[in-house]
């Protein structure tokens, strides 16, 4: 079963995290296994996007969806991690021409320097007009220099956009998708109006520094394949941990929120002249979806009924109700 487990430091300003999934990264891995399966290269930028994901969205607690979204200019076009506020999560990617064999980051989504990585947090309730927040950062380093890993890539984000010193450490294969996340905690009363701290203030902290070198020399192989408490103890075995129980009302899972409703909204907007050409062409108009797989099919008279204002159609069942 995929956990969640969340831990402090006694003392200390730092907290982390580590997260393992296993159903459900599996499941998600099944899923696109019927529409052609990607390689290997791409599972582990997936899977390394949806623990990241899930650590991001149970360490703000966000009430709507956390977006984690790759654009590269390389082989792979887009590659998407959601999570909901409960942990459910979903993950996707899109890929066109060939992935050479032990490509990292840069030759998957970077090659022309144009990758991007967007953050969106989107709200669940969202007011009228009010715009989902985004933040971007690009896919390399102060120095231009190409970034190989998702993890140097969030790190760079959360330290610009929270100004939060931050370690990740992201690992996946085909069983299990895992990140650990430290990160130095805000200390009220340092400093901490806007404009009083910048990049040079963060780094400073002794206790972090410490804590960030002791996460560094966990390796990719023990985070895919120890229990949590394991990896937790073999890293900071001299500090003193308070490990919190798992929260049984957000345990991460796999699930995908499409529906058909959704899909009808997409093909509204695609507009008349356009889904009625797929008619006359096809028959029916079928969208899959990216994330999970599943097939919807509108015909003539669902197309018809799309685009009829609803005072103009015949009594159904849904209008009686
Ligand atoms: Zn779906």
């Amino acid at each position: 079963m995929s956990v969640l487990r969340k831990f402090l430091f006694e003392g200390l300003p730092v907290r982390g995290m580590l997260v393992r999934l296993t159903d459900g990264w599996q499941e998600v891995l099944r899923r696109r296994q019927t529409v052609g399966e990607h390689p290997p290269e791409v599972r582990v930028l997936m899977g390394e996007m949806a623990a990241a994901a899930v650590l991001m969205q149970a360490n703000i607690k966000f009430n709507g969806a956390l977006v984690l979204q790759m654009q590269g200019d390389g082989p792979v076009k887009i590659a998407v991690a959601e999570v909901q506020p409960d942990l459910a999560f979903r993950a996707t990617a899109k890929v066109v021409g060939e992935v050479p064999a032990g490509a990292q980051l840069e030759a998957l989504m970077n090659v022309h320097g144009q990758g991007r990585c967007a953050i969106t947090l989107d709200p669940k309730d969202r007011l009228p007009g009010q715009q989902p927040y985004q933040g971007v950062v690009p896919l390399h380093g102060d120095q231009r220099e190409p970034l190989q890993q998702v993890q140097q890539v969030l790190e760079h984000y959360m330290l610009q956009s929270e100004q939060l010193d931050t370690r990740l450490v992201l690992a996946a294969n085909d069983e299990v998708a895992a990140g650990l996340l430290i990160q130095r905690m805000p200390v009220e009363g340092e400093g901490n109006l806007a404009g009083q701290r910048n990049e040079d203030d963060i780094g400073l902290s002794e206790h972090f520094n410490r804590i960030a070198m002791l996460t560094a020399t966990l390796t990719r192989e023990e985070l895919l394949a120890l229990p949590p408490e394991q990896i937790l103890h073999r890293l900071f075995w001299e500090e003193t941990l308070r490990v919190f129980e798992p929260d049984a009302s957000a345990t991460p899972r796999f699930a995908c929120n499409c529906s058909r409703e959704r899909v009808r909204n997409m093909l509204r907007g695609l507009g008349r002249g356009e889904s009625e050409s797929l008619i006359a062409e096809r028959g029916e108009v079928e969208v899959g979806c990216e994330f999970c797989g599943l097939q919807y099919r509108f015909d003539a008279v669902d197309v018809g009924e799309m685009f009829t204002p609803v005072r103009d159609q015949p009594p159904g069942p849904a209008a009686v109700q």
